[in-house]
């Protein structure tokens, strides 16, 4: 069997050898066992139940939540020769009897179905006139009622093993936190599965988290200095910042395009579209934006706004650099988001049970935004994994000073104080500062002892201050009125000058691409790479996804177009050396490539 894997992973899939974990799931799977594989975003996941389809006698059934990523799996598959299908809710009633008959026929490797339909009687059926290879369910952390992704759906999936016991099922999921795993393993009743986890790291991504100053400039330096011809994601919490920071940076001369669930369903498909198809393509998106996305070469995720728990960032920043090469995840953070992500927990229709939850998962990220050590070491012990500082992320590269901020605590604590506990940051500050505003003569505030106190620092500092405050639980941001911070017990040893505070000392890294990158993972080298024909393979790339209605990446990937350029074969035999090339597409495009490539050599 072990040489059977191999020769399916090399003849269809075009890989030289498995990654990681990935034999050893291939291997279970196949001969029968259950599986539930744990794998961050760009692990390799796909592989570990498609290979296996292929092997066993039958065909597998694929349950997906994501009708967008179904569809570019099945395009994907059919390019490389492996019969898949799907059936959701885009097919009209003709196509769905058509993809029925190819699977009662046996004509089906591989049938994708989004679990609304699997569990109808129909559905069920059908299934129970075919033997199933396997069943796969992806996204299975979608079966976790707490989770940030729950589809109630997935609660029926129990119903597969209690219907068809000896059909192996595998589970997979990016989401790691041992919670989510035990939720997982209750709910599709896979006590005896065998579980297979791998790191969590995705080293070739570099974390970088800034201080929110003027968000959208910040953005536009970091996208200019790191990533000026790149594919990336930027989101936003809400529509109208989506449209208007895509907007904004398509007047500075990006091509950016917005995308939320408020916009209408074409555009939506157009924008979309010409992410996964053309170069270079910026999508502005809420978190709507990225599920079933599975485009390879994203060089960038940017948050303008603060996720909601680690879970969530390290999701969409796991959309960042799946091919292997360097990626950023970049975040602008500042005091308003924490006000506003504690508002909407409060105001949130949840029960006290999930306000607490989600409350402790904004700390945690709120912990990860304020660290002065390794963010990658802070984010992989969340997910329960040691590691050693890793030398590509900010912390890492620029080490945070930190300073006594016990006085300037003390300060601020006061200005809290004094003003009874019901002003936001940004009055306070005003206060400290000793500025003359209406809102402080109406209150009378400039009459206070803390007035003026803290002219000598500037406004920049103060924000931070009392950022790092919330971070630090001293202060809290009120449920009821709007923003306004309120101190905690946990304030009192400070004010009373029993407790030392320490913060990060924030130092302005306008010019931060000064510090020169050590990857870990080198960006594609295009040493010894003809430029021209690079360009005329991507042109040629283009051309074939727009005939094919298909993302480019499924026609081939990056790397391999360089390593076209860089080796420029003569033969078609010589195709199937190049990662990238299963023996399908060989036959496909092998004679058009090699005729593309001489026309360069004369
Ligand atoms: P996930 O679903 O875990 O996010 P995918 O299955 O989409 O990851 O795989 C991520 C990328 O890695 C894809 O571009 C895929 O082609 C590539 N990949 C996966 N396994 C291998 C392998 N063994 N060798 C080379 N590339 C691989
Ligand atoms: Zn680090």
């Amino acid at each position: 069997m072990r040489d059977d894997a191999l020769r399916v992973l090399k003849d269809v899939f075009g890989h030289a050898a498995f990654r990681g974990a990935q034999r050893e799931i291939v291997e279970h799977v196949a001969g029968g066992g259950d599986a539930l594989v744990l794998m961050p975003t760009g692990g390799g996941k796909s592989l570990c139940y498609q290979v296996p389809a292929l092997l066993r006698p039958g065909t597998a059934v694929v349950v997906s939540p994501l009708i967008a990523l179904m569809q570019d799996q099945v395009a994907a598959l059919t390019q490389l020769g492996v019969r898949a299908a799907f059936l959701n809710s885009t097919l009209d009633l003709e196509q769905v009897r058509e993809v029925e008959r190819s699977l009662l026929d046996g004509s089906l490797d591989l049938l994708y179905v989004a679990p609304e339909r699997l569990n109808t009687p129909r559905c069920l059926d059908l299934l129970s006139h075919i033997r199933p290879a396997l069943f796969a369910i992806d996204e299975a952390h979608c079966v976790a009622q707490w989770g940030h992704d729950f589809r109630p759906e997935y609660l029926q999936l129990s119903v597969l093993h209690e219907r068809f016991p000896d059909v192996p099922r595998i589970a997979l999921t990016a989401t790691a936190d041992p919670a989510t795993r035990a939720e997982i393993i209750e709910r599709l009743a896979l006590q005896d599965s065998r579980v297979f986890v791998s790191s969590f790291d995705r080293p070739n991504i570099r974390y970088t988290i800034v201080d929110k100053d003027d968000a959208r400039k910040q953005l536009l330096r970091f996208i200019r200095n790191e990533h000026p011809d790149d594919a990336g994601i930027v989101y936003c919490l809400s529509r109208k910042k989506v449209d208007e920071t895509a907007e904004w940076l398509a007047a500075q001369g990006l091509r950016a395009l917005p995308y939320h669930a408020g916009m209408d369903a074409p555009t939506r498909a157009a924008h979309q579209a010409r992410f996964q198809r053309e170069d270079s393509v910026i999508v502005v998106a809420t978190i709507a934006f990225g599920m079933g996305i599975d485009k390879p070469d994203v060089r960038f995720v940017a948050h303008l706004d603060l996720p909601r728990s680690i879970e969530g960032y390290y999701q969409e920043t796991g959309r960042a650099g799946r091919d292997g090469a360097a990626a950023d995840a970049w975040m602008a953070y500042g005091l308003a988001d924490v006000v506003q992500q504690r508002r909407f927990i409060d105001q949130s229709e949840g029960s006290e049970a999930f306000r607490r939850v989600s409350s402790s998962k904004l700390d945690a990220l709120l912990g990860l935004c304020e660290t002065a050590q390794c963010r990658r070491v802070h984010l992989l012990a969340y997910f329960g994994e040691q590691g050693e500082p890793c030398g590509n992320c900010d912390n890492c590269l620029n080490p945070p000073e930190t300073w006594d901020a016990t006085v300037a605590s003390q300060k601020s604590l006061s200005a809290i104080y004094r003003t009874g506990n019901r002003f936001g940051a940004t009055h306070l500050i005003d206060v400290l500062r000793g500025k003359d505003t209406e809102r402080i003569r109406q209150w009378g505030h400039d009459k206070l002892s803390v007035y003026g106190i803290g002219k000598a620092e500037d406004e920049h500092l103060w924000r931070s201050v009392f950022r790092q405050l919330v971070a630090l639980g001293l202060a809290r941001v009120d449920h009821e009125s709007f923003g306004a911070l309120v101190l905690t017990e946990a304030a009192r040893p400070v004010l009373r000058g029993e407790q030392k505070v320490m913060m990060r000392r924030i130092v302005e890294r306008t010019k931060d691409s000064a510090v020169r990158r050590t990857r870990s993972a080198a960006p594609l080298s295009l040493e010894g790479v003809d430029a021209g024909l690079l360009a005329a393979l991507k042109a040629w790339r283009l051309e074939e996804a727009r005939t094919q209605s298909v993302p480019a990446y499924v026609i081939l990937h990056d790397s391999t177009l360089v390593e076209l350029a860089r080796s420029c074969p003569t033969e078609t035999d010589e195709l199937a050396d190049i990662a990238g090339f299963g023996s399908r597409k060989v036959e496909r495009y092998g004679d058009a490539l090699i005729e593309l490539i001489s026309g360069f050599r004369s």
